[in-house]
Protein backbone atom coordinates (compact mmCIF):
# COMPACT_ATOMS: atom_id res chain seq x y z
CA UNK A 1 0.00 0.00 0.00
CA UNK A 2 1.11 3.29 -1.24
CA UNK A 3 0.98 6.60 1.33
CA UNK A 4 -1.15 8.89 0.13
CA UNK A 5 0.13 12.52 -0.43
CA UNK A 6 -1.36 15.78 -1.09
CA UNK A 7 0.62 18.45 -1.95
CA UNK A 8 -0.02 22.39 -2.31
CA UNK A 9 1.47 24.42 -5.12
CA UNK A 10 0.78 28.28 -4.16
CA UNK A 11 2.30 29.56 -7.32
CA UNK A 12 2.73 33.70 -7.60
CA UNK A 13 0.07 33.89 -4.76
CA UNK A 14 0.47 35.12 -0.37
CA UNK A 15 2.90 37.88 0.52
CA UNK A 16 4.98 36.88 3.90
CA UNK A 17 2.05 38.31 6.05
CA UNK A 18 -0.64 35.92 4.31
CA UNK A 19 1.75 33.14 4.01
CA UNK A 20 2.00 33.06 7.90
CA UNK A 21 -1.96 33.31 8.15
CA UNK A 22 -2.16 30.33 5.45
CA UNK A 23 0.19 28.45 7.59
CA UNK A 24 -1.26 28.99 11.09
CA UNK A 25 -4.64 28.14 9.97
CA UNK A 26 -3.36 25.11 8.14
CA UNK A 27 -1.91 24.08 11.49
CA UNK A 28 -4.76 24.64 13.52
CA UNK A 29 -7.05 22.32 11.15
CA UNK A 30 -5.21 19.84 9.17
CA UNK A 31 -5.12 16.45 11.49
CA UNK A 32 -2.10 16.21 12.97
CA UNK A 33 -2.31 12.51 12.70
CA UNK A 34 -3.35 12.00 9.30
CA UNK A 35 -1.87 9.25 7.35
CA UNK A 36 -1.34 11.52 4.54
CA UNK A 37 1.46 13.38 3.55
CA UNK A 38 1.56 17.44 3.50
CA UNK A 39 3.43 19.76 1.53
CA UNK A 40 3.13 22.70 0.57
CA UNK A 41 4.63 25.13 -1.93
CA UNK A 42 4.68 28.79 -0.62
CA UNK A 43 6.78 31.52 -3.14
CA UNK A 44 10.44 31.26 -2.74
CA UNK A 45 10.83 34.27 -0.37
CA UNK A 46 8.64 33.08 2.18
CA UNK A 47 9.86 29.10 2.03
CA UNK A 48 12.72 29.78 4.71
CA UNK A 49 10.09 31.28 7.17
CA UNK A 50 7.67 28.53 6.09
CA UNK A 51 10.23 25.49 7.13
CA UNK A 52 10.72 27.87 10.98
CA UNK A 53 6.82 27.85 11.67
CA UNK A 54 6.12 24.68 10.20
CA UNK A 55 9.27 22.83 12.45
CA UNK A 56 6.70 20.69 14.69
CA UNK A 57 4.06 20.10 12.45
CA UNK A 58 3.91 17.01 9.92
CA UNK A 59 3.63 19.86 7.09
CA UNK A 60 6.72 19.60 4.55
CA UNK A 61 7.90 22.46 2.63
CA UNK A 62 8.32 22.31 -1.34
CA UNK A 63 9.88 25.00 -3.75
CA UNK A 64 8.06 25.71 -7.10
CA UNK A 65 11.02 25.33 -9.38
CA UNK A 66 15.00 25.39 -9.13
CA UNK A 67 18.05 26.40 -11.40
CA UNK A 68 19.70 23.25 -12.93
CA UNK A 69 23.22 24.04 -11.74
CA UNK A 70 25.02 23.51 -8.88
CA UNK A 71 25.64 27.43 -8.65
CA UNK A 72 27.34 30.03 -10.27
CA UNK A 73 26.81 33.53 -12.39
CA UNK A 74 22.92 32.92 -12.96
CA UNK A 75 21.15 36.28 -11.61
CA UNK A 76 17.93 36.09 -10.05
CA UNK A 77 17.72 32.35 -9.99
CA UNK A 78 18.12 30.05 -6.42
CA UNK A 79 19.74 26.56 -6.24
CA UNK A 80 19.19 23.25 -5.03
CA UNK A 81 21.76 23.03 -2.32
CA UNK A 82 19.64 27.14 -1.00
CA UNK A 83 16.58 25.02 -1.17
CA UNK A 84 18.16 22.19 0.77
CA UNK A 85 20.33 24.39 3.40
CA UNK A 86 17.15 26.08 4.77
CA UNK A 87 15.27 22.94 5.21
CA UNK A 88 13.07 22.65 1.96
CA UNK A 89 12.13 18.94 1.41
CA UNK A 90 11.11 18.78 -2.05
CA UNK A 91 10.97 20.61 -5.48
CA UNK A 92 8.21 20.95 -8.14
CA UNK A 93 9.87 20.54 -11.62
CA UNK A 94 8.31 20.44 -15.04
CA UNK A 95 4.50 22.20 -13.96
CA UNK A 96 3.17 23.35 -17.27
CA UNK A 97 2.77 26.80 -16.59
CA UNK A 98 7.04 26.20 -16.19
CA UNK A 99 6.84 24.79 -19.44
CA UNK A 100 5.03 27.35 -21.11
CA UNK A 101 5.59 30.65 -20.54
CA UNK A 102 9.44 30.17 -19.31
CA UNK A 103 10.26 27.46 -22.29
CA UNK A 104 11.65 24.64 -19.85
CA UNK A 105 12.39 21.88 -22.01
CA UNK A 106 12.27 17.92 -21.71
CA UNK A 107 16.42 18.49 -21.99
CA UNK A 108 16.28 21.04 -19.20
CA UNK A 109 14.08 19.05 -16.88
CA UNK A 110 16.25 16.29 -17.32
CA UNK A 111 18.85 18.40 -15.60
CA UNK A 112 17.33 19.85 -13.55
CA UNK A 113 15.96 16.60 -11.63
CA UNK A 114 19.11 15.45 -11.65
CA UNK A 115 20.52 18.50 -9.76
CA UNK A 116 17.40 18.10 -7.37
CA UNK A 117 18.25 14.09 -6.40
CA UNK A 118 22.32 15.14 -6.03
CA UNK A 119 20.83 17.98 -3.62
CA UNK A 120 18.65 15.46 -1.66
CA UNK A 121 15.32 17.14 -2.61
CA UNK A 122 12.44 14.85 -3.23
CA UNK A 123 11.56 15.60 -6.52
CA UNK A 124 7.70 16.20 -7.67
CA UNK A 125 7.56 15.75 -11.33
CA UNK A 126 4.75 17.54 -13.33
CA UNK A 127 3.82 16.38 -16.63
CA UNK A 128 0.37 16.17 -18.85
CA UNK A 129 -0.66 16.73 -22.50
CA UNK A 130 -2.88 20.08 -23.60
CA UNK A 131 -6.23 19.56 -24.93
CA UNK A 132 -5.34 19.25 -28.20
CA UNK A 133 -3.33 16.03 -27.55
CA UNK A 134 -6.49 14.55 -25.79
CA UNK A 135 -8.57 15.48 -28.71
CA UNK A 136 -5.98 13.43 -31.66
CA UNK A 137 -6.13 10.67 -29.43
CA UNK A 138 -2.03 11.15 -28.51
CA UNK A 139 -2.53 11.76 -25.04
CA UNK A 140 -0.90 8.15 -23.97
CA UNK A 141 2.16 8.51 -26.19
CA UNK A 142 2.61 12.13 -25.17
CA UNK A 143 2.58 11.21 -21.84
CA UNK A 144 5.14 8.40 -22.49
CA UNK A 145 7.26 11.02 -24.12
CA UNK A 146 7.67 13.74 -21.32
CA UNK A 147 8.26 10.72 -19.06
CA UNK A 148 11.04 9.13 -21.12
CA UNK A 149 12.62 12.31 -22.19
CA UNK A 150 13.23 13.86 -18.46
CA UNK A 151 13.22 10.32 -16.27
CA UNK A 152 14.00 7.04 -17.87
CA UNK A 153 17.72 8.25 -17.90
CA UNK A 154 17.16 7.86 -13.46
CA UNK A 155 18.84 4.85 -12.09
CA UNK A 156 16.11 2.42 -10.26
CA UNK A 157 17.29 3.96 -6.59
CA UNK A 158 16.35 7.44 -7.75
CA UNK A 159 13.19 6.74 -7.72
CA UNK A 160 12.90 6.54 -4.44
CA UNK A 161 13.07 10.47 -4.44
CA UNK A 162 10.59 11.13 -7.31
CA UNK A 163 6.95 11.47 -7.06
CA UNK A 164 4.83 11.97 -10.63
CA UNK A 165 2.47 14.27 -10.54
CA UNK A 166 -0.04 13.70 -13.42
CA UNK A 167 -1.91 17.30 -14.32
CA UNK A 168 -3.57 17.65 -17.61
CA UNK A 169 -2.90 20.82 -18.87
CA UNK A 170 -6.73 21.28 -19.62
CA UNK A 171 -7.72 20.64 -16.11
CA UNK A 172 -5.42 23.37 -14.41
CA UNK A 173 -7.28 26.33 -13.25
CA UNK A 174 -9.68 25.72 -15.31
CA UNK A 175 -12.40 24.18 -13.33
CA UNK A 176 -12.73 21.58 -15.68
CA UNK A 177 -11.45 18.04 -13.99
CA UNK A 178 -10.31 15.26 -15.37
CA UNK A 179 -13.05 12.33 -14.69
CA UNK A 180 -12.21 9.94 -12.11
CA UNK A 181 -12.26 7.17 -14.59
CA UNK A 182 -10.45 9.35 -17.11
CA UNK A 183 -7.85 9.61 -14.08
CA UNK A 184 -7.24 6.01 -13.43
CA UNK A 185 -6.43 5.06 -16.57
CA UNK A 186 -4.18 7.47 -17.19
CA UNK A 187 -2.26 6.85 -13.87
CA UNK A 188 -2.64 3.07 -14.66
CA UNK A 189 -0.97 3.89 -17.59
CA UNK A 190 1.91 5.64 -16.18
CA UNK A 191 2.62 2.89 -13.79
CA UNK A 192 2.85 0.57 -16.91
CA UNK A 193 5.25 2.50 -18.25
CA UNK A 194 7.24 3.11 -15.33
CA UNK A 195 6.96 -0.71 -14.61
CA UNK A 196 8.23 -1.67 -18.46
CA UNK A 197 11.09 0.50 -17.71
CA UNK A 198 12.61 0.04 -14.36
CA UNK A 199 10.12 -3.10 -12.85
CA UNK A 200 7.67 -3.36 -10.74
CA UNK A 201 9.50 -2.58 -7.29
CA UNK A 202 10.02 0.65 -8.68
CA UNK A 203 6.25 0.89 -10.57
CA UNK A 204 4.61 -0.36 -7.60
CA UNK A 205 6.29 2.23 -5.21
CA UNK A 206 6.10 5.59 -7.16
CA UNK A 207 3.28 7.79 -5.99
CA UNK A 208 1.12 9.22 -8.80
CA UNK A 209 -0.83 12.41 -7.78
CA UNK A 210 -2.97 13.71 -9.93
CA UNK A 211 -3.66 17.75 -10.34
CA UNK A 212 -6.24 19.75 -12.60
CA UNK A 213 -9.20 21.41 -10.60
CA UNK A 214 -9.43 19.52 -7.07
CA UNK A 215 -11.73 20.95 -4.96
CA UNK A 216 -13.36 19.26 -1.71
CA UNK A 217 -16.30 18.19 -3.63
CA UNK A 218 -14.41 15.59 -6.22
CA UNK A 219 -11.27 14.77 -4.61
CA UNK A 220 -12.71 11.65 -2.48
CA UNK A 221 -13.97 9.97 -5.82
CA UNK A 222 -10.87 11.17 -7.41
CA UNK A 223 -8.40 9.59 -4.92
CA UNK A 224 -10.32 6.16 -4.24
CA UNK A 225 -9.40 5.08 -7.67
CA UNK A 226 -6.32 2.33 -7.25
CA UNK A 227 -3.69 4.01 -8.95
CA UNK A 228 -4.40 7.56 -7.46
CA UNK A 229 -1.82 8.48 -4.81
CA UNK A 230 -3.28 12.09 -3.79
CA UNK A 231 -3.22 15.27 -5.62
CA UNK A 232 -1.31 18.63 -6.69
CA UNK A 233 -3.42 21.15 -5.40
CA UNK A 234 -3.47 24.72 -6.81
CA UNK A 235 -6.40 27.11 -6.32
CA UNK A 236 -7.80 24.82 -3.62
CA UNK A 237 -4.44 25.07 -1.56
CA UNK A 238 -4.74 28.54 -1.47
CA UNK A 239 -8.17 28.33 0.88
CA UNK A 240 -7.44 26.61 4.33
CA UNK A 241 -10.84 24.82 4.85
CA UNK A 242 -10.88 23.69 1.47
CA UNK A 243 -7.15 22.45 1.30
CA UNK A 244 -7.96 20.67 4.78
CA UNK A 245 -10.87 18.80 3.38
CA UNK A 246 -8.77 17.60 0.47
CA UNK A 247 -5.97 16.12 2.81
CA UNK A 248 -9.47 14.67 4.74
CA UNK A 249 -10.55 13.14 1.38
CA UNK A 250 -7.19 11.57 1.07
CA UNK A 251 -7.24 9.78 4.47
C1 LIG B 1 -1.71 23.18 -10.53
O1 LIG B 1 -1.44 24.28 -10.97
O2 LIG B 1 -0.81 22.35 -10.30
C2 LIG B 1 -3.11 22.85 -10.30
C3 LIG B 1 -3.43 21.59 -10.16
O3 LIG B 1 -3.98 23.90 -10.26
P1 LIG B 1 -5.55 23.85 -9.97
O4 LIG B 1 -5.77 22.91 -8.81
O5 LIG B 1 -5.93 25.25 -9.65
O6 LIG B 1 -6.19 23.34 -11.23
Amino acid sequence: MRDKIVAGNWKMHKNAEETEDLLNELINKLPADAAVHIIVAPAFVNLASAVQHLEYTNINVAAQNMHQAESGAFTGEISAAMLNGIGVTSVILGHSERRAYFNETPELLKNKVDTALKNNLLVIFCFGEELKDRQANSHFELVEKQLSESLFHLQEKDWANVILAYEPVWAIGTGETASPEQAQEMHAFIRKTVEEKFGPSVSQHVAILYGGSVKPDNAKEIFSKPDVDGGLIGGAALKADDFVAIVEAAV
